[in-house]
């Protein structure tokens, strides 16, 4: 499915979801890189090592979330734009996640911009929490975003402007 629509599939998903919502924190990265491919900039950019590439650099990552201190770090120095970071304790009713963004205009704190689904259509307004967008970000800003918790599991990405 991945490979004909671009869009992943409901159950690899659902348990790269699972995976972070059953740690005891329910926050952290989550990898979204389905295909071995020879790339580990999201495993020597983490700070605490919480990303494993084994055996070799042509392993799919993954996470210890144990490790993981939902930073962000990685989500920037993803070349595939594969990770997203969830924080499932922001508040009652939203999710605060992290996403990689390169696009322009770039949003500013405070700003209500569009919340857009894996199949790219319009599903909700999300808030922008905190954007990062410095020198070590190298053109691809971290923008911090709350996403209502009822749109989490779809949600990927945000629309600014008109
Ligand atoms: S969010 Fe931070 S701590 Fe977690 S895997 Fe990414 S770089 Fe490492
Ligand atoms: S940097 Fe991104 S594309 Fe490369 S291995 Fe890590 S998650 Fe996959």
């Amino acid at each position: 499915m991945l490979e004909k629509t671009g869009i992943v599939t409901r159950d690899r998903l659902d348990s790269k979801i699972n995976e972070l919502l059953s740690s005891p924190k329910r926050k952290g990265a989550i990898l979204e890189c389905y295909e071995e491919i020879p790339c580990n900039p999201c495993s020597t950019s983490c700070p605490t090592n919480a990303i494993i590439i084994k055996p070799d650099i042509n392993a799919k990552p993954e996470i210890d979330y144990e490790k993981c201190t939902a930073c962000g770090i990685c989500v920037y120095n993803c070349p595939g734009l594969a990770i997203l970071v969830l924080d499932m304790n922001y508040s009652e009713s939203k999710v605060l996640f992290k996403i990689s963004y390169e696009l322009l205009p770039i949003p500013n704190n405070g700003d209500i911009v569009k919340g857009i689904s894996r199949s790219g259509k319009e599903i909700c307004d999300v808030e922008v929490v905190k954007v990062i967008n410095g020198n070590k970000q190298d053109h691809t800003s971290l923008i911090s975003v709350a996403v209502p918790k009822e749109h989490f599991k779809e949600f990927v990405t945000i629309k600014v402007g008109v």
